[in-house]
C-alpha cells in the first residue's frame, strides 16, 4: 500500500502557511488565535491536527510573534518534514 499524504482541513492547511510565513515559524495559541482570527480550542484542534499527521511538533519556547515562552507550534525540521505537499495562502507580512 502506497504511503498517501495526509488530508488536511482547510484550516489547518491555513494554519500551516501561517506558519511558513512566520521568521523562524513557532507560534503560541494566543498568536495563532489572533492571526487566523480563531478562538483559542479552535488553535489547539489544528495543532492535534497537524501534529498528528506529522507537520508540526510542540516545543516549550519563545514565540516568534510575543517572544514570550510558551508552549508554541513549530514546523516539523527537514528531513521529516512533509510540507512540500502544502502552499501557503495567505501573502507575507508587509504585502
Ligand atoms: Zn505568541
Amino acid at each position: 500500500m502506497p504511503d498517501l499524504p495526509p488530508i488536511r482541513s482547510e484550516a489547518a492547511v491555513e494554519f500551516l502557511g501561517e506558519l511558513q510565513l512566520t521568521p523562524r515559524g513557532r507560534l503560541c495559541v494566543p498568536c495563532a488565535a489572533a492571526r487566523l482570527g480563531l478562538e483559542k480550542w479552535a488553535i489547539l484542534k489544528l495543532i492535534r491536527e497537524t501534529l498528528l499527521a506529522g507537520d508540526v511538533i510542540c516545543l516549550h519556547t519563545d514565540c516568534s510573534r510575543c517572544c514570550r515562552v510558551e508552549l508554541v507550534a513549530a514546523l516539523r525540521p527537514l528531513p521529516y518534514s512533509r510540507l512540500d505537499e502544502v502552499t501557503p495562502r495567505r501573502a507575507p507580512l508587509g504585502l
